[in-house]
């Protein structure tokens, strides 16, 4: 059982050994090690188009992008924004952006115009990687854009099929610089704890190192026969080291789909024979509850397990799901991204499962503690603190901004989560609440104060704070208490619609309430738990 390391600071370690992490290898190489093997095996197949790219060409048209974008000045530590769905071409980007020792940024192909420009010019990147849907999005930013579509040209963006065929016949790069697992490699965005996104800054080692956490129980006789779900965010880091870094290291196969509809994923599931589905809770309720699942004879699907992760799952809905589909395991698994994807998970690989609700275990190589939020002190077994982790995994920092790295990972190297949670006896985890101001709707992240900024750019706006609300379908809700001025005329549903017209649609607040004043601290900080208890008790005059 996991122990304590000492009495005076009470520190979890995993109740399974330590992994051995490889040296020296980037995390392309870790991942597309072996493919030669499983050269013609399918990696990713697209579910609705059926178009498919084998392990044999993810390695070789990694190879291929690398070197091309190499030749088009791309140098060590150049971040490229990916703004894609979900595409079966969307590993090799971003694999091929890490081989050339660049930083791949992946943006939310939903972002509004606005939003991507702040990524691209927060993040200082040279280059932009998109297609033919979101290229709207991003023409006129000043930065040479590839277009990774097939057929259509897309008039004022660089062709990638066309590249990867100059490399070929080029040959091998003789420009390649060397690239280290100290070297930076992602660069994700995440609010954190507070404020507003901010570019995560992750190795290849945090990278190989989660992945040799995540996948310790993997058999070898798995290897090569899993079919995994690809419909979690790609540009998110839960899509693209959880998904396809993973399957591509096992040899597996993605089945990739650009956007949630029940019905085509639920035709994937049984087509496709899809064995692994990492989901979102939001999803496990649809399965659960609308009537279009009984159209499918679900005794052909061939799922063993479905992951969740990315927010809360409900008991009650846990308890609905496994009656429903009694031979499915639900395996839950909570992670964030400055700490490179999953921090505690359990599986169903012959590793005893944690106990209901539980998120889990704690990986191996990793070390965890619970600080009580008032004292700062580490707490014991069964008792509710912040949960904070201490591995190879915890990002560098964030992007330019050394202030709110310091806030989140601590002089001893523990990332600070902002999550509430506590171990039991049995060394099985359950997060029990958030204290950081990230709201999730529907598992993405909503930073309140990019909302409340926007807010206050309305003209009769005087101040705003924006919360979580919990919505039986989307886990949370983003609210707003508004202080209008005073001969503002705006109803609720106007101010909705302003801040809808500014952001992406995940992102918009659902509901509005107007206040005389906005509740804050003594140091100027929105008391943004008093506001959400009060809305949800009810209480008249906020
Ligand atoms: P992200 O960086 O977008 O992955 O968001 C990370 C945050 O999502 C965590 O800090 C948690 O607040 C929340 N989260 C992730 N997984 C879970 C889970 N299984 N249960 C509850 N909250 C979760």
């Amino acid at each position: 059982a996991t122990s304590p390391k000492n009495d005076h600071e009470h520190i979890f370690c995993s109740r399974y050994p330590p992994v051995q992490v490889p040296d020296n290898v980037t995390l392309p190489e870790f991942v597309l090690q072996g493919g030669e093997l499983y050269a013609d095996k399918v990696a990713f197949v697209e579910a609705v188009t059926g178009k498919a790219y084998t392990h044999g060409e993810v390695v070789r048209n990694t190879r291929r992008f690398a070197t091309a974008l190499r030749s088009l000045g791309l140098r060590k530590g150049h971040v490229v924004v990916v703004v894609l769905p979900n595409v079966v071409e969307y590993a090799v980007v971003a694999l091929g952006i890490m081989a050339a020792g660049g930083v791949f940024s992946g943006a939310n192909p939903t972002a509004t115009p606005t939003e991507i420009k702040k990524q691209v010019e927060d993040s200082g990147a040279k280059l932009i990687v998109t297609n033919g849907s979101c290229f709207e999005k991003v023409k006129g930013l000043e930065v040479p854009v590839i277009a990774v579509d097939e057929e259509a040209v897309v008039e004022g963006a660089i062709n990638w099929h066309k590249l990867l065929e100059a490399a070929n016949r080029a040959g091998t790069s003789h420009n390649m610089e060397e690239v280290h697992q100290t070297d930076l490699c992602a660069l994700p965005f995440s609010s954190g704890t507070t404020g507003v996104s901010k570019g995560v800054m992750l190795t290849h080692r945090n990278l190989v190192a989660n992945l040799c956490s995540t996948l310790f129980g993997i058999k070898p006789e798995m290897v090569g026969r899993v079919t995994v779900l690809g419909l979690m965010p790609f540009f998110h880091i839960y899509g693209i080291t959880g998904i396809c870094c993973a399957t591509l290291r096992n040899k597996g196969k993605v089945v990739v789909m650009e956007r949630y509809e029940l019905r085509t994923f639920l035709r994937a599931l049984v087509s496709q024979e899809v064995t692994f589905a990492p989901v979102v809770p939001p999803i496990i309720s649809d399965l659960v509850k609308k009537p279009a699942v009984d159209e499918f004879d679900l005794s052909k699907i061939k799922l063993q397990a479905v992951m969740s992760a990315a927010a809360p799952l409900a008991p009650e809905l846990l308890r609905a799901f496994e009656t429903k589909f009694p031979n499915v395991h639900v395996q839950e698994a909570y992670g964030l991204t400055e700490h490179s994807c999953i921090t505690l998970s359990y599986g169903d690989n012959g590793y005893s499962r944690a106990k209901k609700n539980s998120v889990g275990f704690i990986l191996p190589n990793l070390e965890v503690k619970f600080l009580d939020p008032e004292t700062g002190r580490s707490l014991p077994k069964n008792t509710p603190g912040e949960i904070c982790v201490r591995s190879q995994c915890v990002m560098k920092g964030y992007y330019n901004n050394k202030e709110e790295t310091e806030r989140t990972i601590d002089k001893d190297g523990w990332l600070h989560t902002g999550d509430i949670g506590y171990i039991d006896d049995d060394g099985d985890v359950f997060i029990v609440d958030r204290i950081k101001e990230m709201i999730k709707y529907k598992g993405f992240q909503v930073a309140p104060a990019e909302l409340e900024a926007i807010l206050l750019t309305h003209a009769s706006v005087e101040d705003a704070a924006v919360f979580s609300l919990p919505d039986e379908e989307a886990g949370e809700i983003p609210a707003a208490c508004v202080v209008l001025a005073p001969d503002a005329k705006e109803t609720e549903e106007e101010i909705i619609s302003y801040v809808a017209s500014n952001v992406a649609r995940y992102k918009k607040v659902r509901a509005v309430h107007f206040v005389d004043s906005i509740p804050k601290s003594p140091s100027g900080k929105i008391m943004r738990r008093l506001l959400k208890d009060a809305w949800v008790k009810n209480v008249k005059n906020i």
